[in-house]
């Protein structure tokens, strides 16, 4: 197996072209688990821990472009308060070895429906800057899933970064796990407030074939939050409309039954996490006012 180390993003993406086989290489925590157990033998690996900037963050006023290669363990020492969604998904990958190596990129390149990060990129609208000798494109994240496991890059192009928006208001991510650490998820969901644009973000995990956003659940519950006057006055949300919240967050799953779970098990703990976070995030909004008056 040939083993191909590019110095710079340049060098990378011609590669790439010339061995569109070779199978791209950032912490390798999913990489080398599938070569350590021979489910796959790739033609290359193409090793991009040698192009720095993709390791790199920047700030770019009210927004973050996160370098794929950027790790777990910064995102969650250096980005929790812009980023408080992804760092929070952040903090439940695996251990401190796997979140010192993994990435965010790694995540998207795998496409997992148990992905962490995918969750918080959805609900916060990120997309994701993709790139090949024949040049770049941007993809939203709600497109960037096309199946189990797959996504939407062609064989010759690379991550290249992932655009977030600053978070505008409170974000929340939950998850639901066969034991408390080191778990993969059995269902996650993540919710992120924009009380500026008065506008709901969702991100459903393991629990469709890809993750997906509930986006029928965050127009209805953006139009009752103003019907009612809430975004304005941050009064209590009556129960109700939490509960059917969780509910329509709940329709737009389409788990199955595996080893982690049951379908009923994931629709249940669905409605549960999505009536709980926008219970947490708006005790945050109102918080944040108290402190403003
Ligand atoms: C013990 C253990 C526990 C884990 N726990 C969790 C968990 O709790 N939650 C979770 O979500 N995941 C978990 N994982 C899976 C893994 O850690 C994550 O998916 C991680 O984000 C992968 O990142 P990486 O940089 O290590 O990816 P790699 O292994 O380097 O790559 C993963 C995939 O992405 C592709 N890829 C990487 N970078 C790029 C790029 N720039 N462009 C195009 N393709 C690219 C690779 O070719 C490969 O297909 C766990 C793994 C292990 C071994």
């Amino acid at each position: 197996m040939d083993f191909l180390r590019p110095a710079t993003w340049a060098e990378a993406l011609e590669a790439k072209a010339a061995h569109p086989g070779a199978v791209p290489i950032a912490g390798g925590t999913d990489v080398m688990v599938e070569l350590n157990f021979d489910r796959h033998r790739p033609e290359a690996l193409l090793d991009l821990n040698r192009v720095t900037d993709l390791a790199q963050w920047y700030d770019d006023d009210t927004r973050i472009r996160l370098g794929a290669a950027v790790s777990y363990t910064r995102i969650i020492d250096e980005l929790g308060d812009v980023l408080p969604g992804l760092a929070m998904a952040s903090r439940t990958v695996g251990s401190p070895q796997i979140r010192n190596r993994g990435t965010v990129g790694g995540n998207l390149g795998a496409a997992s429906p148990a992905g962490d990060s995918h969750p918080p990129l959805l609900a916060s609208g990120a997309t994701i800057e993709v790139e090949s000798t024949r040049g770049p494109r941007t993809i939203a994240a709600e497109d960037f899933y096309t199946g189990v496991k797959r996504n939407a890059l062609e064989p010759d192009e690379l991550i290249r970064a992932i655009v977030l928006r600053k978070a505008r208001g409170p974000e929340q991510f939950a998850k639901i796990g066969t034991r408390n650490a080191m778990v993969i998820s059995v269902a996650a969901f993540a919710i992120a407030l924009d009380p500026e644009q008065r506008a709901v973000g969702t991100g459903i995990g393991s629990a469709a074939p890809t993750p997906r956003r509930a986006t029928d659940a965050e127009v209805f519950l953006a139009a009752e939050l103003e019907s009612a006057g809430l975004w304005e006055s941050r009064g209590a949300i009556p129960e109700g409309l939490k509960k059917e919240f969780g509910e329509r967050v709940k329709q737009a799953a389409s788990p199955i039954d595996d080893v982690r779970g049951t379908a009923a098990y994931r629709l249940h703990s669905l409605a549960v996490m999505a009536r709980r976070t926008l219970g947490w995030a708006w005790a945050e909004l109102q918080d944040d006012q108290r402190k403003a008056s």
